[in-house]
């Protein structure tokens, strides 16, 4: 066996950019992220001689193969975030993924995703607090393309004029004090009908005219 061209392929399907993992055996290495529309990335690990000490200045030379250092990295990332945790990183049997390989991580990734959603799901029911939630947990939810109360709106919040708490942009109507921010989107959803129709409009309060004083 020709141990120099041991090189087994780590395969990640997960956008997560991982820290470089270390060993002393290879120094520093990077598993690499798939690029903006690519399914995966490949990152190629090899064979390496490790020392082992024996003790009494004792040391033998013992060999690693590249499966061996590949699965021990997989099962690092994966094993990450607690029992059963799953991030879409395996080593191909080729030296590039086939495609049921691809589909049986998918569907893993998929699961592991779905389990932290129900978690945050189950968290909010209790505590409705967005601090409980994980930012694995909200990651999960955008890459199953789910529409949670709990993820997090990237968008920058603006300050409602009338009451100044945080409103998101483009909003007709103010969550907090019921001010009408836009009349006439309100109006199209019937939310500002109601309010007339009860007799509680409530107006964003005007500007003060500063009245200049007379002269003399
Ligand atoms: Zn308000």
């Amino acid at each position: 066996m020709n141990k120099q061209s041991d090189v087994v392929s780590l395969v990640n399907i997960s956008t997560q950019k991982w820290p470089p993992r270390h060993r002393t055996y290879f120094g520093s290495l990077t598993i690499q992220t798939p690029e903006a529309g690519a399914a995966y990335a490949v990152t190629p690990v090899r064979a390496c001689t490790s020392l082992m000490d024996l003790g009494d200045k004792r040391t033998m030379e013992i060999l690693l193969t590249a499966q061996e250092i590949a699965e021990d990295l997989v099962r690092e990332i994966n094993g990450d975030s607690g029992e059963g945790s799953y991030h879409g990183v395996f080593v191909a049997a080729g030296p590039v993924p086939t495609e049921d390989e691809l589909a049986e991580a998918r569907k893993k990734l998929e699961a592991f995703q779905q389990r932290l959603v129900d978690a945050a799901d189950l968290e909010w029911e209790r505590s409705h607090n967005m601090m409980f939630i994980t930012c694995l947990e909200r990651r999960a939810a955008r890459e199953l393309r789910l529409e949670k109360p709990w993820l997090y709106d990237p968008k920058p919040m603006a300050d409602c004029p009338a009451c100044g708490e945080k409103i998101r942009p483009g909003v007709a109507v103010c969550r907090t004090c019921g001010a009408i921010l836009d009349r006439e989107k309100a109006a199209k959803f019937g939310l500002a009908e109601r309010e007339e129709k009860t007799g509680e409009v409530v107006k964003v309060q005007p500007e003060k005219v500063v009245e200049k004083g007379k002269r003399g």
